[in-house]
């Protein structure tokens, strides 16, 4: 037994939490929040379990649609011009990772390792801590204004069958029978019936770290700063509030990772894809699955606090206010997905969220050694799906931890790819 100190209690902390627990670890949680609270990017998120989540966000050609996003300020993408100059070097190697069709293949193929089986390790995990409740495994749903909609996105259906993923295809009236009160102006529909959704992220993270201090994690509400080395060899995490003595550690600080992990000579260039949520009443509204409108390129969930509504890719620095246009604009598509629905005007006087996404220009996270100290273990970085894919994470770091051969092949997800 080892002790094992995890940085950040977000849902990939959570889950390493879990796992290096069931290796016989002695394990710490650091975490200056409350576990899964609002300023983590695990509390807001859209709650999918997406098997089908295998599409990176930069594919071929992305490049000419570029200075549209900087014009469209109703686009599912924004970039904050006054950002442009230190995204610059991100947006570089954003673009690059989607050139190339062969290097977008490889990206969804290590993103599937990570999601096929994502909502039965979330149904084992919810069902260990209590929280079977919170874990939906309906399927997913893609709604279409037309089936020619739906064909325009051929090449991110072909990069999904490629990876296994089956669905059904829904027409108009198949679509109006599974959503009552779609406005009909969506014709053409995808189930993904593998796909679940958590009806409450950020009280299901909350719910794991308990139940992991419940078997002997220790939580320790407190920032770590950095790390004590003695000849390159691990011997503590430091923190605001002293030293914990570790042997090895876990970098899962979401958005705040790359500096910890700069400390120990890994440079990851790590930023924050900004989305927003707004909750509305659900009154009236029925929906089997989560819904995602191509046109608004947004989660549909139904949570257990209503049918929240999250999207968007702002690309602007970590620390710029929030632009709270972009929840109106969330708004704004679900009042034309279900014009009947009698919603307000704005997203003001409703509960609204700015989360960061810990993005990698190429949409995989890091799940490694990092460079300099052996011991000290990255896993950060997962974008749009950190969710869906925190367990299958966690089980790949505790493999690390405890130098077991990998399950699968890590190379996609080494911290060196960026050098
Ligand atoms: C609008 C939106 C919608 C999304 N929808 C989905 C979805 O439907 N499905 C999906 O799978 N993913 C989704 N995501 C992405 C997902 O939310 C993230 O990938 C995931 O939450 C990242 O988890 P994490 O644990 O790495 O980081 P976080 O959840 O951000 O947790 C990191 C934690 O580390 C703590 N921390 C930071 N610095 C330190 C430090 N120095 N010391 C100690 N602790 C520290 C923070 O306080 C925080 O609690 C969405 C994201 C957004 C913004």
């Amino acid at each position: 037994m080892s002790q094992v100190v995890v940085i950040g209690a977000g849902a990939v902390g959570a889950c390493c939490a879990l796992a290096l627990l069931a290796d016989g670890h002695d394990v710490t949680v650091v975490e200056p929040g409350m576990a899964g609270g609002e300023q983590a990017a695990s509390f807001g998120n859209g709650g999918w379990l997406g098997t089908a989540s295998v599409v990176p966000m930069s594919l071929p050609g992305l490049w000419k649609r570029l200075p549209g996003y900087l014009l469209d300020p109703d686009g599912p993408l924004v970039i904050r011009t006054t950002s442009l100059l230190g995204l610059a070097p991100w947006l570089w190697r954003f673009v690059a990772a989607g050139h190339r069709i062969e290097r977008v293949e490889g990206t969804a193929r290590a993103l599937a390792a990570l999601l096929h089986d994502a909502p039965a390790r979330h149904e084992a995990l919810a069902r260990a801590a209590g929280l079977g409740h919170l874990i939906v495994q309906a399927g997913l749903t893609y709604v279409y204004p037309s089936r020619s909609a739906f064909q325009a996105e051929a090449l991110a259906w072909r990069l999904r069958a490629d990876q296994n993923v089956a669905w059904r295809e829904l027409d108009h009236d198949a679509l109006q029978r599974h959503t009552p009160g779609l406005a009909s102006s969506y014709r053409f529909g995808i189930e993904v019936a593998s796909g679940g959704h958590c009806r409450d992220p950020g009280a299901y993270v909350a719910g794991l770290v308990a139940h992991a201090c419940a078997r002997g994690a220790r939580l320790f509400t407190t920032r770590a700063t950095g790390f004590a080395l003695e000849r390159g060899r691990l011997k503590a995490v430091r923190t605001e509030l002293g030293d914990l003595p570790a042997d090895a550690v876990v970098i899962s600080a979401g958005i705040d990772s790359a500096p910890l992990a700069h400390a120990v000579g890994s440079v990851i260039p790590l930023e924050s894809e900004r989305g927003y949520h707004v909750v509305l009443p659900a009154a009236g509204i029925e929906i089997k699955t989560p819904l995602m409108p191509s046109d608004g390129k947004m989660a549909v969930t139904l949570t257990t606090a209503g049918l929240r509504i999250s999207g968007q890719v702002e690309l602007a620095s970590r620390h710029a206010p929030a632009d709270w246009r972009r929840a109106d604009v969330l708004l704004r598509h679900a009042r034309r997905m279900f014009p009947n629905a009698e919603w307000p005007d704005s997203s003001a006087t409703l509960p609204r969220w700015l989360g960061h996404r810990p993005s990698t220009p190429d949409g995989l996270p890091v799940l490694a050694a990092s460079a300099s100290c052996p011991q000290v273990f990255c896993a950060f970085g997962h974008g749009h799906v950190g969710l869906a894919a925190a367990p299958a994470s966690a089980e790949l770091i505790a493999d690390l931890v405890d130098g077991r051969p990998p399950r699968i092949d890590l190379s996609p997800y080494r911290a060196s790819r960026f050098g």
